[in-house]
């Protein structure tokens, strides 16, 4: 996993072997490295200007620090270590998140609806959610409004029987009915997390968005999180962008992290849309699934 994205920066630092001063122009050179494992990798290109700007900013700033503490000897200082620490330092303020994943409501259920494209993993991550927070000691009330998908409603009924989790739906309503009612439901049992399970489609188009509108206009939920597929790429940036502009999502899950992904997207949604990446789904079954920690990931790229 994240080879792509490894590689570039294992080819900086053997640039940088040796070297005890890091110059603009073999910081220049270690950034090409980088440069292009980025790109290769599906970092959106906003995203990889705006990070070797930083890098190089804070390498050449690092530069001169350096000097003035070693009043000019520059010798103890290996230059790959301080040019691999900055670049640590700023993918994981690209990708961090403050606070906590989820806003709780102050009173009442806490809503949390679940957007995204048909086969980004959406029914299964609701499912992932609804574990995760019955293990944290929630009792969460899942929703199967996905009525574009026939199959999503019995996927998710299978789920919430397999995790012992209820599954409520009213068959042969829409969807804003179904989201509305779950409410008063989640009310009646006794649960306090509310996991909309809303519909998908193969691509964007104004009937989804009205109806992913309709049900956050009639819900409020207190978090919209979106579900992107990791292995789309490119697309999920946008995906995700398309998203945020109509709904205003408050976080992302990023799905299928365990494939050959090349993990651009990850890197790349909060500095596009502004939403983080809260979770990541890492497979199949439903325990493959964590809260994202952008230190963590910095370091795995890093190798
Ligand atoms: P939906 O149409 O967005 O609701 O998608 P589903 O939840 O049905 O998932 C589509 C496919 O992706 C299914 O085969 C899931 O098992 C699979 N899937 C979902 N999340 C992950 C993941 O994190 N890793 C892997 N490898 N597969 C996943």
């Amino acid at each position: 996993m994240f080879e792509t994205l490894s590689r570039g920066f294992r080819q900086a630092r053997n640039r940088l072997a040796g070297l005890t001063e890091l110059t603009e122009q073999n910081i220049e050179t270690a950034l090409r490295e980088v440069r292009l494992s980025l790109l290769e990798a599906d970092v959106e290109i906003g995203v990889v200007k705006a990070f070797l700007s930083r890098v190089k900013e804070k390498a050449l700033g690092r530069t001169l620090e350096v000097k003035v503490k070693h009043g000019g000897e520059t010798h103890e200082v290996s230059a790959s270590d301080h040019f691999i620490k900055i670049c640590h330092d700023e993918l994981e303020a690209m990708m961090a998140h403050e606070g906590q994943e989820i806003v709780w409501a102050q009173s009442g259920a806490t809503g949390i609806m679940v957007v995204g494209l048909q086969g980004s993993g959406k029914t299964t991550s609701c499912a992932k959610l609804a574990r995760y927070l019955d293990k944290e000691g929630k009792k969460p009330l899942l929703v199967a409004a996905d009525m574009q998908r026939p199959a999503a409603v019995e996927q998710l009924k299978v789920l919430g029987d397999q995790l012992k989790i209820p599954v409520f739906n009213i068959p042969g309503a829409s969807p804003v009915e179904i989201c509305a009612a779950a409410r008063e439901h989640a009310k009646k049992q006794g649960r306090d997390v509310i996991i909309y399970d809303t519909a998908g489609r193969l691509a964007i188009d104004e009937p989804l968005m009205k109806e992913l509108a309709d049900i956050k206009s009639r819900t409020k939920p207190d978090n919209i999180f979106l579900v992107v597929d990791a292995m789309i790429g490119q697309d999920a940036v946008k995906t995700a962008r398309s998203f945020h502009d109509r709904l205003d999502i408050s976080g992302v899950i990023v799905t299928k992290l365990d494939g050959d992904a090349r993990g651009g997207a990850a890197l790349s949604i909060k500095e596009v849309t502004g939403a983080p990446v809260l979770f990541t789904g890492l497979g199949e079954t439903t325990d493959k699934f964590e809260p994202f920690r952008a230190d963590g990931m910095a370091s795995r790229i890093l190798g």
